[in-house]
């Protein structure tokens, strides 16, 4: 990589070496992923504590996050594909892999080949892995999805039955204990198997709820795994983008698409290289008169304005000094200061769908890889 220069990508953190041609850097910061894996692995007590590392880890790469895992004793990782699956057992020949699609039809040498354990989720299913492992002469591992969305609960028949009969019972329960009770009940009727019911907000319910395993995603990545709680999790992931060009504007003039902001008093308008196509969705596009979220050059907060585009955003920079808001500077627009919480939930979305969405041409920057 030619011409590569140093840049602080942000105040507080250390310097991240970028290529100068970059425009929009995720940065993803190893050891605060390590960090929330051991504080999860803490919470699950005697449980086995995994990585959920299914689409690309959520975004974030799935090589490097799988070795960082690995790194700190993640022995047991969940994909969504057989493909996802190989990269992972690229990185981890030992690992125990699960592939949550289950078995497509046909495809049992593929799970085979590379030692995948399919999360058998029908009859079907099981019947086919049944089939192959007696073709084979071989028993192979595989998980058992037991459905807790099933019109079961933990009791007989009979019970359930008049239970079904009665709303005001039924709603007695939080839909997590409903869970958890349908889980206890349909379980024991398999044979004695370990068992895995939790992913990130179910592990922090406590230990009733860990089992044998459990699989956290989202938590590791930084996201919130419980809505309207403070967030115990460190940040993962920044996204920066460079400002490609400021200029001054006229009271009245508009920015971007549609027209949909109009400058109230004379401005300075930044456009930075980050758009939907890159993951910032068009849903924090931001009118007039309505508070949108907010980037950061250095310390200084800049509010975003306008329509979010394929490519661009643009910024009021207008409190920055001039030296610092120029071209080619780094705005900050997701971090520990605006967290993808915090951008998901002004755009009506989850932080899950924000991170596995962010785009291809970002360039990534892991940080800390070694601890
Ligand atoms: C995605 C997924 C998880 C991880 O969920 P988080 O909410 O991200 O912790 C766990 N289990 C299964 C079956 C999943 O599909």
């Amino acid at each position: 990589m030619s011409g590569s220069e140093i840049v602080s990508l942000s105040s507080a953190r250390p310097r991240a070496q970028v290529p100068l041609s970059a425009r929009a850097v995720l940065t993803v910061d190893l050891a605060a992923l390590r960090a929330n894996w051991a504080r999860v692995n803490q919470a699950s007590g005697r449980a086995e504590c995994a990585g959920v590392v299914k689409a690309d880890a959520y975004g974030l790469g799935l090589a490097p996050i799988a070795r960082a895992l690995t790194n700190q004793g993640c022995k047991t990782f969940f994909v969504a594909s057989v493909d996802e699956a190989r990269t992972a057992r690229e990185v981890q020949p030992g690992a125990t892999i699960y592939v949550l699609d289950g078995l497509l039809p046909g495809a049992e040498a593929h799970y085979a080949g590379f030692d995948l354990r399919p999360v058998l989720s029908s009859l079907p299913e099981v019947r086919d892995w049944a089939a192959y492992c007696r073709a084979r002469g071989r028993r192979l591992a595989a998980a058992v999805h037991i459905d807790t969305g099933m019109n079961r609960l933990g009791m007989p028949q009979s019970e359930v039955e008049q239970l079904a009969a009665s709303p005001e019972l039924l709603a007695a329960f939080p839909m997590n204990e409903r869970q958890r009770l349908r889980f206890e009940e349909l379980r024991a009727k398999l044979p004695p198997t370990p068992a895995s019911l939790s992913n990130s907000g179910g592990t922090f319910l406590g230990p009733r709820y860990h089992f044998d395993l459990v699989r956290p995603g989202i938590a590791l990545y930084g996201g919130r795994a419980h809505e309207g709680k403070t967030n115990p999790m460190q940040t993962v992931v920044r996204l920066a983008a460079r400002i490609l060009q400021v200029r001054e504007v006229a009271p009245g003039a508009s920015i971007g698409y549609g027209a949909t902001y109009k400058v109230q008093a004379p401005a300075r308008i930044a456009t930075i290289a980050v758009g939907y196509a890159d993951g910032f969705l068009r849903a924090l596009s931001v009118a007039t008169g309505e508070a949108g979220p907010v980037g950061y050059i250095g310390d200084y907060p800049v509010p975003i304005v306008g329509r979010v585009s394929m490519d661009f955003i643009t910024a009021d920079v207008t409190s920055v000094p001039p030296e610092l808001a120029r071209r080619g500077a780094w705005v900050e627009v997701m971090g520990h200061r605006v967290t993808v919480d915090d951008l998901t939930d002004r755009a009506g979305t989850i932080g899950y769908e924000l991170l596995s969405r962010l785009g291809q041409r970002v360039y990534r920057v892991y940080e800390g890889a070694e601890g």
